[in-house]
């Protein structure tokens, strides 16, 4: 199978996960997740239609997408892994979309580099919905506090939420929980569902699925 065929494969899932539970298939955006992956592989992907990609770092996002966004103007890239302070002004160079800000010095530097920059860019902010000490996010009960801040100190466009729960648990409480969060925020976008559980997400109510495997295959020499 292609990356064409995966991708017609996924969308098919995606509109009948979305049908199920009563909700409209435009409403759920595909990110293609190409981390790992060559430019000639997300090339493919865009030749097949699909025209919203993540990257996790900034240094192979910069390697890879401002030749493809020469080909293809129309592109829109989100950040979906942490982003160090240091990195903040590459990020809102190379970014459509910032899915990890999750604590107030980020939020201060990415507020900083998009005045500098005159970009303002979405942002969402990730939460560590299963309080995992390893990993990021902004701890739950901190959400409320964290989400004012970034609005009313730091001014950012915060549009929605994002998660990644833990990998050993069944996933529909942590999607449930996040919802919870974004609901009393009055935040409008849940990104939330990968390749092992995307169509849970959607019945949980994600507004965008961030779907890597299932699209390009495995990625044999990934860290994460
Ligand atoms: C890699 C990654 C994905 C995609 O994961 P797959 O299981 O390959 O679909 C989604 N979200 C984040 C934050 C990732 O790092």
């Amino acid at each position: 199978m292609t990356i064409a065929d995966h991708l017609t494969h996924v969308r098919a899932r995606i509109d009948a996960a979305a049908r199920a539970c009563g909700r409209a298939p435009d409403d759920i955006d595909l990110v293609a997740v190409t981390k790992t992956h060559p430019a000639d592989r997300v090339r493919d992907a865009l030749a097949a239609g699909q025209r919203v990609f993540g990257e996790n770092r900034v240094q192979e996002a910069a390697r890879k997408f401002p030749g493809l966004r020469a080909e293809f103007p129309d592109l829109r890239l989100h950040l979906i892994g942490p982003l160090q302070t240091n990195k903040a002004v590459d990020a809102v160079r190379l970014f459509d979309v910032i899915e990890t800000v999750d604590r107030p010095k980020l939020a201060a530097a990415l507020a900083a580099a998009m005045a500098k920059a005159g970009r303002q860019i979405p942002c969402l902010i990730e939460v560590n919905i299963g309080g995992e000490p390893q990993k990021a996010g902004i701890p739950p009960r901190e959400a409320d506090a964290f989400i004012a801040e970034c609005r009313d100190r730091y001014r950012l466009q915060i549009i929605g939420l994002m998660c990644v729960p833990p990998a050993d648990q069944p996933p529909a409480p942590h999607f449930v929980r996040l919802r919870e969060i974004a609901t009393r925020n009055r935040l409008p976008h849940l990104s939330m569902g990968m390749s092992g559980d995307f169509e849970e997400a959607i019945r949980c109510g994600a507004t965008s699925v961030r779907v890597g495997t299932a699209i390009f295959g495995s990625r044999p020499n990934s860290p994460i």
